[in-house]
């Protein structure tokens, strides 16, 4: 559902970036860092499947992760990256009823919390694709790529 108020919110947070020229997926990676104050780690998480959920985003002792499915194209990736990052530009940071427990291989210490995928309301998410797009766009006239080749207009987690 795009509706008026997620298109402006969307179009007002990609106004107010502060990226270079020709930005980059770690020109938006610093930028995000920077305003929150603690690093972004990004990887890729084997158990992830993709056909339900392909990113996710956490807080885990003060790092933001950002965590992808394995995925063949570097285009695809890079969406679900963006889309994460969109969330946190958007300060989409977890309310207690947004977020779910989970546990991941890797962080010991038990379950941790995750945003979850139904817990944000489709105005949000809508603006969260809408922004993850507007993005996409801006790296692609960097690199004078297509935008969208593959026409995915998708919501990931
Ligand atoms: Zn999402």
């Amino acid at each position: 559902m795009t509706t008026r108020k997620s298109r402006s919110t969307a179009q007002s947070a990609i106004n107010r970036l502060e990226l270079g020229e020709h930005p980059d997926l770690g020109d938006i990676q610093s930028w995000i860092e920077a305003k929150n104050g603690r690093p972004i780690v990004i990887g890729e998480l084997s158990t992830l499947r993709g056909n339900d959920i392909c990113g996710l985003w956490f807080l885990h002792e003060g790092r933001d992760y950002v965590l992808h499915a394995p995925l063949n194209s570097s285009w695809h990736r890079q969406y679900i990256i963006l889309h994460e990052f969109a969330h946190m530009i958007l300060g989409h940071r977890c309310t207690p009823t947004s977020q779910r427990l989970v546990d991941l291989p890797g962080f010991p210490g038990g379950p941790i919390q995750v945003l979850g995928r139904v817990s944000f309301e489709d105005e949000d998410e809508a603006a969260t694709e809408l922004l993850a797009g507007l993005l996409m766009e801006r790296l692609s006239q960097a690199r004078d790529l297509p935008s969208d080749p593959a026409g995915f207009s998708k919501v990931f987690g």
